[in-house]
Order: structure tokens, then C-alpha cells, then sequence
């Protein structure tokens, strides 16, 4: 079963680490966007009905009631057994959410990053750890109970003991499932180039050492594994039941369709890619770019050993990677049940390398 996923790049503001095709857009945009997106949905020809959907960017949570039922009008499947819709937390309303769910959304991401006031404000985001409760509140109140909880390890000033103060509001809350991603420091954020050029700007000299990210991620691992959410891929987090059956599609090379600017999207043998910025997608007459086809050999390395259940080994792979697992097996990065083969927990701080060879064995 395939699924779809719909990029809304619109933001209120552009946080210090954000390194998506997302940002602040005039107000005037978000009608052409919305016409260039809606018409790029109506000519998708489905040869499948979409089981999940994915409204990430961006801040879809952000759009007007009307404009969420239009974009998700035009695709098939409904009710799905799971719709995504990424929100900045902060002053989600009762009246919000019962719009979302009857556009058919029945799982709420909240891009929360961290707890700590003195954090957020660094990298530009507005609420509370008591907002963030609220909202929560709010989401159950009006039946959505699957709640997905961003946090960043490694943002400016972050200690063990911020890090502590973050995971203890996990514990409070208790959403069924969070995502933990290490800084990613690239010329793509604010924060990240600035790091790279040495600056001073965005906090950039308090980021934390790459040891103590490394441990913060370790300690959050534990953390949630003692809260009952266990780590189903190498940043996801979850109960039982409730592992995010979309971003599952990606990692087990199931199909999905993408729509709007910077969206992706997978056929089971080609993949394509939609232009990146706001301003191509605007202009162009169809946004996909030339569809390439896809590696499957490599990508199920690559993708399969995300997930912590790792992946089947095919008569094939043992006889191409032979050497390359066996050194791995040997080093204590990898680790063999009957066919399959998954990163240990020292593999997954060092999952780069370990992907770097098998797409190059
Ligand atoms: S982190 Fe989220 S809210 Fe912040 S700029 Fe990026 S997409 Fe927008």
C-alpha cells in the first residue's frame, strides 16, 4: 500500500536549525501555491488509494480550515489508516483540531525540539513547555490521541541537565511517540553555516561538543526505552502500534507519491523530485524533475538498516557484502539473527560509516 505525501512550506518564522525549502513567504503566495499544488494533486493519475498521508513542510498546521480540506479533497483512500499533519505547538485550538480531523487527519506532529525557554527563543521559536501542554491536552480532548513530539539533541546552550528537564516533560506528557534527531550542522541553516564559518551568531559557540550530543541521544534512548517507547528506527521512538506507518513506507522502500515544492516521491522504480524553492515551484508548468531510477540493491542497505529490526539478507546481498558485513559483525557494528542483519547500538552512533560501505561495497 502506497502513500502520499504534501509539502506546505509556509512558516511564521525561520528557526536557526531549520535546513528544510521551508521559510516565511509574503501572504500573497500562499494562494498561487496553493492553486499550483492543488492542480499538481488533480493530475496524479492513482493507480493505488493512499493508506497513510503526510502534510509536513513547512507548517501545515498553520493553513486555514478551507484550504487543508481543499488540498486533501482531491486524494483518494479516505478515511486513511493514518494522516500526518506536522504543527508548530504553542496555541492549538479546540476549534482547530476539530477541522483537522474533519478534513480526515488523525495524527498530530508537534515540532517541539526542546522544553527550556531559554533554548527555544535562541533558535526562534515562541512557545512554553506549559503551551505545549496545553496543547496536548487539547489534541486528546478532541480525539487525537497519536501525537508525535520533535525534540533536537545539540541545540545552543543545551546541557544533560536541560536535556533532563526536556525528556522529564516526555514523561509527563507521555505522547505515544517522539522523534530524537541530532543537530545537523550543514550550510543549509542559519546555525548550521554559521558554525561552519566559526561565527558567533544564532548561539552558534554554545552548541554542544559532539560527545555530549552523541550522549544526550544515549540518555534519551534509555530514557524512552524506560517510558515505554522504543526506538523503531534510528531517530523514531514509539509505543507499540503506534510506529508512524508513513515514514515506515520510506525505510521499507514502499511507494509513495509527493506533491508540492521540495516533495519527493517513489514508484517501487523510479523515484523524482520536485523543484526546491517556492519561486521554481510557483513558475514552473510541472514541478517534477526528471525522474531517476532507483538503486534498490543499495537503498535496502541504506534505508532498511535505519530500522532497528534491520532488514532480510538475500542470497544476492550475502554474496556482494559478504566481506563488508562480516567486518562489521567483527567490529561489533552490526549484528546477525539467522538472515538478518541490524545495526547494534554502537552501530547506530557510527550508522554513517557502516551506510558509506555498503553503498560503495
Ligand atoms: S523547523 Fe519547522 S517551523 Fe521552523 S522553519 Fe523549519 S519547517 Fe518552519
Amino acid at each position: 500500500m502506497a502513500g502520499v505525501y504534501i509539502s506546505w512550506p509556509f512558516c511564521s518564522q525561520k528557526c536557526t536549525y531549520c535546513n528544510f525549502a521551508s521559510g516565511v513567504f509574503p501572504r500573497a503566495a500562499e494562494a498561487q501555491y496553493l492553486e499550483r499544488l492543488l492542480a499538481e494533486i488533480r493530475r496524479q493519475r492513482w493507480a493505488w488509494a493512499p493508506e497513510t498521508v503526510y502534510l509536513g513542510g513547512g507548517t501545515p498546521g498553520s493553513m486555514p480550515a478551507e484550504t487543508l480540506a481543499a488540498i486533501l479533497a482531491p486524494v483518494p483512500g479516505r478515511p486513511w489508516r493514518e494522516a500526518t499533519l506536522e504543527a508548530a505547538p504553542g496555541a492549538i485550538q479546540s476549534e482547530q483540531v476539530r477541522a483537522w480531523r474533519e478534513a480526515g487527519v488523525n495524527r498530530v506532529s508537534l515540532g517541539v525540539q526542546s522544553f527550556e525557554e531559554a533554548e527555544l527563543r535562541r533558535t526562534g521559536r515562541r512557545h512554553t513547555a506549559e503551551s505545549v501542554q496545553s496543547d496536548v491536552a487539547v489534541l486528546r480532548g478532541e480525539g487525537i490521541a497519536e501525537i508525535n513530539i520533535d525534540l533536537i539533541a545539540g541545540l545552543p546552550g543545551q546541557t544533560r541537565e536541560s536535556w533532563r528537564r526536556s525528556l522529564d516533560w516526555i514523561a509527563r506528557l507521555a505522547p505515544p511517540h517522539v522523534s530524537v534527531y541530532m543537530l545537523e550542522i550543514d550550510e543549509d541553516s542559519r546555525l548550521g553555516s554559521e558554525i561552519l564559518q566559526s561565527g558567533l551568531r544564532f548561539g552558534a559557540p554554545d552548541v554542544p561538543a559532539e560527545e555530549l550530543i552523541v550522549d544526550l541521544y544515549e540518555e534519551a534512548v534509555e530514557r524512552l526505552a524506560a517510558l515505554g517507547l522504543a526506538r523503531y528506527e534510528i531517530s523514531n521512538f514509539a509505543r507499540p502500534g503506534s510506529e508512524s506507518a508513513h515514514n515506515l513506507k520510506y525505510w521499507r522502500l514502499e511507494p509513495y507519491a509527493g506533491f508540492g515544492a521540495d516533495a519527493h516521491g517513489f514508484d517501487g522504480q523510479t523515484r523524482y523530485q520536485n523543484v526546491e524553492s517556492m519561486a521554481a515551484y510557483l513558475a514552473a508548468e510541472d514541478p517534477r524533475l526528471e525522474a531517476t531510477p532507483a538503486r534498490l540493491d543499495e537503498e535496502r542497505f541504506f534505508v532498511g538498516l535505519r530500522l532497528m529490526a534491520g532488514l532480510e539478507l538475500t542470497a544476492e546481498d550475502e554474496a556482494r557484502h559478504a566481506a563488508a558485513i562480516a567486518k562489521f559483525v567483527k567490529e561489533g557494528l552490526l549484528e546477525r539473527e539467522g538472515g538478518r542483519v541490524r545495526l547494534t547500538s554502537r552501530g547506530v552512533l557510527l550508522s554513517n560509516d557502516v551506510f558509506e560501505a555498503f553503498l560503495h561495497d
